[in-house]
Order: C-alpha cells, then structure tokens, then sequence
C-alpha cells in the first residue's frame, strides 16, 4: 500500500514524501527516535550521509551525545532530548521509531517505563504520523516470537510468548506497539511499515549492557572470562548493524508494509560464539557458566525469505568479519573508562 491521500497537514509537500529543495534536489526531512541510542546513531549517519535532513529524539536513557557529537555542527541535524512518552508536535516526511532499551538489563530496569515507552510512546509517534502525514517505521523485534515453537521464524508465525514474565514489558510492549501500527494504518491511512529486528551487534553498543555480543567482547578485551549463561546451547543469530540500518532503509524507501524480519540466518549457540570470540579477539580468552535469566528463549533464527523477495536485501557481512568491526571502538572506549579511573 502506497498512501497518495493529500491532505491540508501533509507536511511532505509532496506524495512522493520528498521536499523540494531547490532546483532539481529533492530532501526528506526524517525524525529518528532513539537516533542517539546503538543502532539509532548508525541509522543517522547513514541518513546524513545521504543527505536528509535528520531531528534525533531522544530521553538520553540508554543513548550517549557522544554517538551523534559528530554532527553536532551541521545545519542539517537538530537533536532534542525529549521523551517519546509525551507529546510533542514536528513537521516532517519520515519516522523511525526507535526509542525503547534494547538490552534485558536495560529493559527491565524500570520495567512500568519500558511498557509506557512502547505503548504511549508509538501511540505519539503514530499520531504525530497521521497529523503530518509522515511515513511511520516501527523498529520491532524477533522477542514478538517469543520462546519460538516454529525454527526458523517466519513473518507468519504469532508466536509463543510469557504475558506475564519479566520479559513482558519488552515483548508485549512490542507487540502491542505493532498492533496500533497496524490499526492507526488501517483506521487512519498513516503509511507505515514494521520491520522485526534480530540480534543485532557492532561499535557504539552499551558497553555493559549485558548482551551477549558486548559482554563477551568486553570481557575478551578487559581479559575477563566470558560469562556464558545456562548451558550455552541457546541459539542465536548474529546481525552487523550497517546490514539491519540497510534492510530499514529499504524497508521505509520501500512499497511494503511488512512485518519483515531483519537478522542474519546464521545461527550460533553461545558456545560456538564465545569460540568466535576467541579466534578473532583474544585466543587465550576463557569461558565461566553462570545461571541463566527466566524465560530465556531457546533458539532463534529469522526466515527472511519475505525481505529478500521483496525488499531485495540481505545480511552481507557474516559474524567472523563482524566482530573486528567492533574492538576498535570496544577497546578505545574500555581505555578511557580504565583512565577515568585514574589507572
Ligand atoms: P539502544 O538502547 O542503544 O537505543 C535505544 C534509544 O532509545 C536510546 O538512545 C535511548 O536513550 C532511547 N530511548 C529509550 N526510551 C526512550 C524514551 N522514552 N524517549 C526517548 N528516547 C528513548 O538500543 P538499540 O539496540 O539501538 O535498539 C533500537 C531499537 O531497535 C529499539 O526499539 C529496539 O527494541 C530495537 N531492536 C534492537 C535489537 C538489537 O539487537 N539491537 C533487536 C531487536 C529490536
Ligand atoms: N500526538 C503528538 N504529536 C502530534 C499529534 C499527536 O504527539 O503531532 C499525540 C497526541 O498527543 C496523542 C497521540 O499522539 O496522545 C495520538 O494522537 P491521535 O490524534 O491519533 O489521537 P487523539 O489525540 O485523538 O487521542
Ligand atoms: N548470554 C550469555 N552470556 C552473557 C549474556 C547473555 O550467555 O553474558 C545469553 C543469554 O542467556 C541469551 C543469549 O546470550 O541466551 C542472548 O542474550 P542477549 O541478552 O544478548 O539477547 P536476547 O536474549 O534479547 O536475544
């Protein structure tokens, strides 16, 4: 479905949801939440790069000024410290809607937070979209499957999961985010699209966030041993973020609402990456088990034939080149924290 509808709001000037800027040079005005945040700050850069014109909102939860600083200068990019749980009125063509933590650790720190965020925060983003007649992008995630009962997961599978788990507010929250995408689609015509994120990894991540993928380079890199939780036989399936910042692209650029999952097929136990790990970062790294957190998914692995066909894209960089991509940015900033400290 591609929105023509015109109307006395529709900030885009245009239903090709570009603006005219000039002769012959066309600017999309794009609003990404959570811009400040890991994969947020890799999407901005790409869109600068491209050369729109990029608002980044952000409550500065778990996103840092220092992943945008680098704009900061350029007319082009604006950044306000906002939370999406409260209203707030722009003009623009695009929306990414990114804002909510990512990581266990973060998400259920303030668990209340983490709901309000996904429901009242897409609700503002979703009526933002129909008064401005913007594009809307929902960032969601593989967790909308659950602990999955169907390997690999497909778009069509609704999924296996704990409505009342510690994990709820983050997948619940989810999926009722995607719920009222579809419903301000379909009963207000805002043009939306919902991409379904796996596991995604590379510079900028939290450094102590308690994923797996920063957690075990960290601690490779503090020579700590890497703490594997459960039995390690827990599956996963490990993506580079400029692939999933390419699939949000396409899929926003794209003709086809989704849901699309955006991951990489290929699929890892926490062993085999923590083995990863070792051969690309520090062979003499250790491993330590420790207990595993409720609720923890079994396996998980995307399907992503749909995104493939139809947004022709595809994960390029596999995770042995991946994740050197990664300990520069890992190393340098592990540096300044040891200076910090005075040691
Ligand atoms: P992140 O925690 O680095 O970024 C989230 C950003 O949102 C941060 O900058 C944070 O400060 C901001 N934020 C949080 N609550 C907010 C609020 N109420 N108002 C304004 N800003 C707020 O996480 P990320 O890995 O960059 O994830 C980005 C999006 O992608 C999230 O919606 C997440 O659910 C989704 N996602 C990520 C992954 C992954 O593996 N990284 C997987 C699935 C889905
Ligand atoms: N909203 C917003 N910015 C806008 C338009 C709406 O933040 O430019 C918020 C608005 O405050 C409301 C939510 O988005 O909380 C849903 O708006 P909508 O107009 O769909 O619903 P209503 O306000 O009629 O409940
Ligand atoms: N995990 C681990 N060691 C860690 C952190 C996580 O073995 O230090 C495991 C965790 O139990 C889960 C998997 O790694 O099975 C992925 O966890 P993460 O928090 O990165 O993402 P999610 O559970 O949201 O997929």
């Amino acid at each position: 479905h591609t929105s023509t509808v015109t109307t006395p709001y529709r900030g885009a000037g245009s239903v090709t949801g570009r603006v005219p800027v000039g002769i012959g040079r066309k600017r999309t005005r794009v609003v990404v939440t959570g811009g400040a945040g890991f994969v947020g700050s890799h999407l901005v850069d790409k869109l600068i790069k491209r050369g729109d014109d990029v608002i980044v909102i952000d409550n500065f939860f778990t996103g840092r000024k220092e992943n945008v600083m680098h704009h900061f200068g350029n007319h082009r990019f604006e950044l306000i410290r906002h939370d999406v749980v409260e209203p707030i009125l722009l003009e623009v063509d695009q929306i990414y809607h990114l804002a909510c933590p990512a990581s266990p650790v973060h998400y259920k720190y303030n668990p209340v937070k983490t709901i309000k965020t996904n429901v009242m925060g897409t609700l503002n983003m979703l009526g933002l979209a129909k008064r401005i007649g913007a594009k809307f992008l929902l960032t969601s995630t593989s967790e909308v499957y659950g602990d999955p009962l169907e390997h690999p997961q497909k778009e069509t599978y609704w999924g296996n999961v704990n409505p009342i788990g510690v994990r709820s507010c983050y997948d619940e929250g989810k999926r009722t985010a995607e719920t009222l995408t579809m419903d301000y689609h379909r009963g207000a015509d805002v043009e939306v699209r919902i991409a379904r994120i796996f596991n995604t990894y590379g510079p900028r991540m939290c450094l102590d966030d308690g994923r797996v993928v920063s957690n075990f380079v960290a601690q490779a890199i503090r020579k700590q041993p890497m703490t594997v939780y459960g039995d390690g036989k827990q599956t996963r399936s490990f993506q580079y973020v400029s692939d999933l910042v390419d699939g949000l692209m396409a899929l926003m650029d794209g003709d086809h609402i989704g849901p699309f999952n955006l991951g990489n097929p290929g699929e890892f136990t926490m062993l085999e990456l923590a083995e990863v790990v070792k051969e690309v970062i520090d062979p003499s790294a250790t491993i330590e088990f420790k207990a595993n957190t409720a609720d923890d998914p079994h396996k998980r692995k995307p399907d992503i034939s749909k995104a493939k066909e139809l947004l022709n894209w595809e994960p390029k960089i596999p995770l042995r080149d991946g994740l050197p991509l990664m300990v520069n940015d890992f190393r340098n900033r592990i540096l300044n924290e040891d200076e910090g400290k005075g040691n």
